[in-house]
């Protein structure tokens, strides 16, 4: 169920295993959940070792995505570079050198020098340093989907859209299959890679799901900016305020990212708490009136070239969230049938080619060997387990 970036990847995945009896049930069209929204960073620095595995996983399927697929998707590695204006930022980036050392991630500190040379135009009087993985970079979420999409049809998926999964079929405790106003779908293994909607979809076989939607806005200013063409994805990591060329279609545009505005001001780069209920999206995707004047007056103060910004486009889709920011991914204990992968809290992008290989795994063999990701499994939010230490960003 669910036809994102990691459903449809899922589908692939499965398909290159030789199964080839498998249906894809989208409730609109490919891709225009989250995964339409997305800024498609890709990154190694994360803070916890399992992410880290996760993208190394991806990221060797990133950069030979053409062979794999037979589709054309970018993924630029110009490098992802946080920037920090205070000693407590450089001594946060400083903390996870070791871990990325013992792993082989190619990432080092850099001085605000260092800093406009990699930056043109960047300005660093008020910056003390920052951290640079050169191995990291970008991609095209819906080209990447595309490229997915194709090839699995190739290997005889089937891709049905416009098709809402109302409910999920369960027979003696097992879940085998779903239910949509066309019909009954029956299936050996039914995998949830519904986003944001999933709480109330698995629900209906009994399943509780602490993910919920959270509103996040882009913006994108078309320039052009040729002089921006090839750098790093840059985030104050201070204020959350990021940037990053896209230059699709022979343009050189700039798409922007931003933590929320709260009514009182203040910046809010996740939920403060999780909600009461785990419901679906509300289906308002407006952007804030007060994000673009935030965006400017940051993009402003950070870069000479984004002096007089001028907004061409802007959109929201809704982050996945999860109680700890990580993703539920795995077989759901006590249901037979029954597999989820979703709640990413933004970082689903980047590790979708990861996460289907490893789901596909567990569906086919009962169990992953490319990584243990047992740590991922809803069983920690059912015993209160807290394997993780990260944050949104
Ligand atoms: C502003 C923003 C910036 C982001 N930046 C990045 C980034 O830089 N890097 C990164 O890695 N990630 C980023 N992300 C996160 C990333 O986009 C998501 O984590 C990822 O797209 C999630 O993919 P998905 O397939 O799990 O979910 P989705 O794309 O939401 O797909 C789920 C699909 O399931 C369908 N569906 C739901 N319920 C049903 C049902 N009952 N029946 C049938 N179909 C159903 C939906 O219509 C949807 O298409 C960002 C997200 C946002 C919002």
């Amino acid at each position: 169920m669910g036809g994102g970036i990691v459903g449809i990847a899922t589908a692939f995945f499965l398909a290159e295993r030789g199964e080839h009896d498998v249906v894809v049930l989208e409730q609109g069209t490919l891709g225009s959940g989250t995964t339409k929204g997305g800024l498609g960073g890709i990154r190694h620095q994360f803070v916890d070792e399992l992410d880290i595995r996760l993208s190394q996983l991806a990221t060797e399927f990133w950069r030979d995505f053409d062979a794999f697929t037979s589709s054309v998707h970018r993924f630029e590695q110009n490098g992802y570079l946080f920037v920090t204006d205070s000693a407590e930022g450089v001594a946060a980036l400083r903390a996870s050198m070791t871990l990325y050392a013992k792993l082989g991630i190619e990432a080092e500190m850099v001085g605000p020098q260092q800093i406009a040379r990699i930056v043109p135009g960047i300005r660093i009087d008020d910056l003390k340093g920052g951290r640079i993985g050169r191995r990291d970079g970008y991609g095209a979420p819906l080209d990447a989907l595309a490229g997915f999409a194709a090839a699995a049809v190739v290997e005889g998926v089937r891709i049905i859209e416009h098709t809402c999964v109302d409910a999920l079929l369960v027979e003696g405790g097992a879940v085998v299959g779903a239910r949509t106003a066309d019909g009954e779908i029956r299936a050996d293994r039914v995998l949830l890679a519904t986003g944001a909607w999933t709480a109330p979809l698995a629900a209906t076989a009994g399943v509780q799901v602490p993910i919920w939607p959270y509103r996040r806005s882009i913006m994108e200013a078309g320039g052009p900016f040729p002089e921006l063409v090839d750098i790093p994805l840059v985030i104050e990591w201070e204020s959350g305020f990021h940037f990053r060329p896209y230059s699709h279609n022979g343009g050189a545009a700039q798409r922007f990212a931003m933590p929320n505005i709260t009514a009182t001001g203040a910046t809010e780069r996740g939920p403060a708490a999780p909600p009461e209920v785990f419901g679906s999206p509300t289906g308002d995707l407006s952007v804030p009136p007060q994000l673009e004047p935030w965006v400017k007056a940051r993009g402003a103060r950070r870069m000479a070239a984004f002096q007089e910004l001028k907004i061409t486009d802007s959109w929201s889709c809704n982050y996945e969230m999860t109680p700890d920011d990580h993703p539920i991914v795995g077989a759901v204990p006590g249901t037979p049938g029954l597999y989820i992968a979703a709640g990413f809290s933004g970082h689903g992008f980047m590790h979708a080619p990861a996460t289907a290989q490893l789901i596909v795994e567990e569906m086919l063999d009962g169990k992953t060997t490319a990584l243990d990701i047992s740590d991922l499994s809803i069983e920690r939010f059912r015993t209160g387990r807290k394997p993780f230490t990260a944050a949104v960003l």
